[in-house]
């Protein structure tokens, strides 16, 4: 079939107005937020896909994915498009972008099972600003909350800032309907838990659209309850980041649960907390919950940092601040794109985990090779921001003014390089080298080292869901991955 004759098929599938196909509207649709810079400069660097496709409802997703499927056309899911990783870019123009914005009901919200269903389609945002005041939450809270959306938060694996307590979505998504590319629909129903055969809920969680197409989730509700919740922060002494470690390790070793767990260094921390910092380390907890367990967390901390040294107490009102202004949203995006274009200064991260013995020498490593090895940095730092039991993650913040270079080339001159040394000194320490940003198409070329021996199952996975490689062509797994 060429391109003319499948477009003239999708017209038999939906409606036209939701089949667009004009070169001016794909533009934004053949990148994500990866390839911000050129972006900014109006420079295109990525393949238009065919169409891009609104679906509405899930019998549409699966016409659309089987038609796909036997005319070898690739299909990139998109929902919130806050992604920041490549999964969304077009790497060949026999593509489209099946877009789920439209499927955006809440379905159900169950408070007497403490569950909520929602369409892939529904901003988290939106879904909390009705069960806050309800007196509920999914307690999911990444920094994208106005923006991403349910499907694309199941397929990438995400957490939120109040991950220490609630989770990441794998311990939030308790059932989901998914479709396949052969149009085989499959709805994992409810349930608090079941002991029959393997976790299949793993296959779509993080499949970042390279196996199928999250329709709709049902997600756990926990009671939202602001006024419980307690704030305690410490500015350390200066680049004492072990001790935040330290103190971190504890707080989970000893079985305490705070919502929010933040330790910044001293660069990353200067970005958002000069006014008081002094150029240290500083370090956040936020607890949450039934009363009872609330003060008890918050008292726990307190008398856990009380054993080691720290610099000064914070202010609650200044965290208050700063976090009232954490979360991204278009408006945010806009600015950063002003600026970026008056400054030619912009910044990027890459988010791994590691237990906590490793976790310093990671951090250590990382930002003094960084700081050595790249050129024209303004900025390269990092914190601890989702703790457990046995590790934490490191987000690695970092900026740079492009010299010298086209906005074609930034990204190799630049965030390969970092990208490069933050991946392979986490995987040669012993850590992985994603904590939950996904691995889009840009970590892909290290998939084989951070799955190891387990390589076996993950490309099973693809062989048998997808075997005509349609799904997200790139995305988690190299597009030539039977070679690896
Ligand atoms: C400023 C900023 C802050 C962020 N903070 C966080 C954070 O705190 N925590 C966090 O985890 N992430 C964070 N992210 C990353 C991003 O927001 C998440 O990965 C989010 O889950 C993506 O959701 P989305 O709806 O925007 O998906 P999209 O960007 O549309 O897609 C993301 C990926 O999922 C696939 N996908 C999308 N929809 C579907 C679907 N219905 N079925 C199958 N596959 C699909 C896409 O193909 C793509 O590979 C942040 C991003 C930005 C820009």
């Amino acid at each position: 079939m060429d391109n003319h004759q499948i477009l003239e098929h999708f017209k038999t599938l939906i409606p036209e107005d939701r089949l667009i196909t004009d070169k001016e509207s794909l533009i934004p649709y053949s990148v994500d937020r990866f390839l911000k810079f050129p972006d900014v400069f109006g420079v295109q660097t990525r393949p238009l896909p065919l169409a891009l496709i609104k679906a509405e409802n899930t019998q549409e997703v699966s016409g659309i994915l089987s038609f796909c499927n036997e005319n070898g056309i690739i299909v990139i899911p998109r929902t919130g498009a806050s992604s920041i990783e490549g999964g969304l870019e077009v790497i060949d123009e026999r593509t489209i972008v099946l877009d789920g914005t439209l499927m955006n009901k809440i379905l159900d919200i169950d408070t007497y099972n403490m569950q909520v269903t929602a369409q892939c389609g529904v901003i988290l945002e939106e879904l909390e600003q009705i069960l806050r005041p309800m007196g509920y939450t999914t307690g999911h809270s990444p920094q994208s909350k106005p923006l991403a959306q349910i499907g694309g938060l199941v397929a990438t694996f995400s957490t939120g800032q109040f991950s220490t307590l609630y989770g990441g979505i794998e311990d939030m998504l308790v059932g989901c309907e998914a479709v396949f590319p052969n149009g085989q629909i499959c709805r994992i129903k409810n349930f608090p838990r079941r002991a029959a055969g393997p976790d299949i809920r793993s296959i779509i969680i993080g499949n970042e659209g390279a196996l199928c197409y999250v329709t709709e989730a049902t997600l756990k509700l926990f009671r939202y309850i602001p006024d419980n919740i307690h704030i305690c922060s410490w500015v350390l002494h200066e680049g004492d980041m072990k001790t935040g470690f330290e103190i971190l390790r504890e707080v989970m070793a000893e079985g305490y649960k705070p919502s929010m767990t933040r330790l910044y260094d001293k660069e990353d921390g200067q970005y958002y907390f000069s006014h008081f910092c002094e150029g240290n380390p500083v370090l956040i907890f936020m607890t949450e919950g039934p009363k009872s367990i609330s003060d008890a967390t918050y008292h726990a901390i307190e008398e856990i940092v009380a054993k080691y040294p720290v610099y000064k107490r914070v202010d609650n009102a200044l965290i208050e601040q700063w976090y009232a202004k954490l979360n991204w949203d278009p408006k945010k995006i806009e600015e950063e794109r002003v600026e970026i274009k008056e400054t030619h200064n912009v910044g990027f991260t890459t988010e791994i985990a590691a237990n906590w013995s490793i976790v310093h020498d990671i951090y250590q490593v990382c930002v003094n090779r960084v700081k050595a090895e790249v050129p024209d940095l303004t900025l390269m730092g990092g914190h601890a921001s989702h703790c457990y039991s046995n590790g934490t993650n490191i987000y690695f913040m970092y900026y740079y003014d492009v010299v010298d270079c086209s906005p074609e080339d930034e990204i190799k001159k630049y965030h390969e390089p970092i990208n490069q040394i933050i991946v392979e000194e986490t995987l040669r320490l012993g850590g992985s080298m994603c904590h939950h940003h996904g691995v889009g198409k840009h970590r892909t070329r290290w998939i084989r080292e951070e799955y190891g021996t387990s390589w076996y199952m993950l490309k099973a996975l693809k062989e048998k869901f997808d075997p005509n490689n349609i799904m997200n062509r790139g995305t988690v797994w190299p597009a030539d991955y039977l070679e690896y």
